[in-house]
């Protein structure tokens, strides 16, 4: 028994619907169908959700908001005509609509989770009646019913753990389910939305509450690659990578499937299927616990971030000082800026941040003046340009020469390595450069590792 869920450019149009609907009549293992909102048609397309959150802001500016509501009603009524569907419906998602804007009028964030909410419960709505006309027998089910429940924090929704239970006992009802993702409900009545991207959280959350035996994940790419194809030239599709290493690789820009959806899969060890809406006859990428290939495959994916700053400081015998460390990352906590890596050697330790965090120039001074006070270093440097590559695998573990590679890669290229830290976990590998040398980077390091093999 299958869950699937379907991305924004899944469903971005009745041309991709139809697909999906032959997906679903071809795959009696299918059982219940979790949906995203329409995304973009084409490159300079909008997503609704973006429509929506521009609604909410149009409302609480009190700008017109009557173009942008027959922008988002417009994207469901053209659907609805292509498959002619009954129209009675698309007033009643204009009638929810206007009165989410009346009921919340005077409470923006919860004005805002109720209007982003629209965008994935109407899609689940639509998509239960063209179910319905090919003779599917689906029934659209709303979060409250399904028995999503989660914390009150709006926009931040975290599940709690009862849902569990609650979901379960739909475990064996006998017609497909299609439940909007992206927002459960608060004890309190309250929608609530997780954070963007969040229907792979509903996915996975209706999985693990069934206790299905697959989670699909349909969107418009056929694998997860070994490193992101605007960088790489035809990069090795993963066939197999595990939740661990998926969890690091999302950290640094591999966001294809939701970080936050892996944890309630991870814990019950049901494997997850990366799959393609336009080609659901290719097996895609399968998410596991432990995957048979490391030998052939130490390292799986190579990816990089930019946007940090790193500070180092030298202080001689620091080593022997006692709180020392806990000293300066009181510093950052007090800040508010929470805090990346932190490699440290002999007599020096750098933190590295995410720069954005910062509120302005003013802070980043404030905070190297708080370090002067404080803690008083023999020497400091600020690195603001940085960009952290990624170097995954479950190989790395017990691997010789990994790090090597990396290295060597870097030497040909002639870039300069600014911090390298090996995680904890030990199957990854992050090596702080400048900005500017990234993608000469990652094309090298990908030579290093995946060369041999394309
Ligand atoms: N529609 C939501 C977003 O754009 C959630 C999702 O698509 O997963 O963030």
């Amino acid at each position: 028994m299958k869950v699937a869920k379907f991305g924004g450019s899944s469903l971005s149009s009745a041309q991709q619907l139809v697909k999906v609907g032959n997906i679903i009549q071809h795959d009696p293992k299918i059982r219940y169908v979790v949906v995203s909102a329409p995304g973009k048609r084409s490159e300079d397309d909008y997503k609704v959700t973006d429509r929506l959150i521009d609604l909410a802001i149009a409302h609480k500016n009190q700008m017109d908001i009557e173009p942008i509501i027959s922008d988002i009603i417009g994207r469901y009524r053209s659907m609805a005509q292509e498959l002619k569907l009954d129209f009675g419906l698309i007033e009643r998602l204009e009638q929810t609509l206007r009165q989410y804007i009346d009921t919340f009028s005077n409470n923006y964030p919860r004005l805002l989770d109720a209007l982003k909410s629209c965008g994935e419960d109407f899609n689940a709505q639509l998509i239960t009646e063209y179910f319905n006309q090919l003779g599917v027998d689906a029934r659209y089910l709303s979060p409250l019913e399904a028995g999503i429940l989660v914390t009150d924090e709006a926009a931040n929704a975290q599940l709690l753990d009862e849902s569990y239970d609650l979901i379960g006992k739909w475990r064996n009802h006998d017609q497909l389910l299609v439940i909007p993702g992206f927002f459960g409900y608060s004890k309190a009545g309250n929608i609530v939305t997780f954070p963007r991207g969040g229907s792979d959280i509903t996915g996975a959350i209706i999985t693990r509450g069934v206790a299905a035996d697959i989670y699909e994940n349909f969107t418009d790419l056929s694998y997860i690659y070994s490193a992101h194809p605007k960088m790489v030239e035809n990069p090795h599709p993963i066939s197999e990578i595990t939740y661990r290493e998926m969890r690091e690789l999302a950290y640094a820009g591999f966001t294809i499937f939701h970080d936050e959806a892996l944890e309630p899969l991870y814990q019950v060890n049901i494997p997850v299927m990366i799959k393609d809406t336009n080609h659901p006859e290719i097996e895609g990428t399968k998410i596991v616990v432990q995957r048979s290939d490391v030998k052939e495959f130490p390292i799986i994916g190579i990816s990089s971030d930019e946007g940090f700053t790193s500070i180092t400081l030298r202080k001689y015998l620091l080593n022997r000082q006692l709180g020392y460390t806990s000293r300066l990352l009181q510093i950052f906590e007090r800040q508010r800026i929470s805090i990346e890596h932190v490699p440290t050697g002999i007599d020096n330790i750098t933190v590295v941040f995410r720069t954005r965090q910062l509120t302005g120039p003013s802070q980043l001074a404030e905070i190297l003046n708080e370090i002067e006070e404080k803690l008083q270093p023999e020497w400091m440097n600020v690195e603001d340009d940085l960009a952290i590559l990624v170097v995954v695998g479950e190989g790395m573990r017990d691997g010789i020469g990994i790090a090597h590679k990396a290295t060597t890669a870097l030497m040909n290229e002639n870039v300069n390595i600014l911090m390298i830290n090996q995680g904890g976990s030990q199957i990854s590998l992050f090596i702080g450069i400048k900005i500017k040398n990234q993608e000469a980077a990652i094309r090298s390091m990908y030579e290093q590792y995946f060369g041999e093999t394309k």
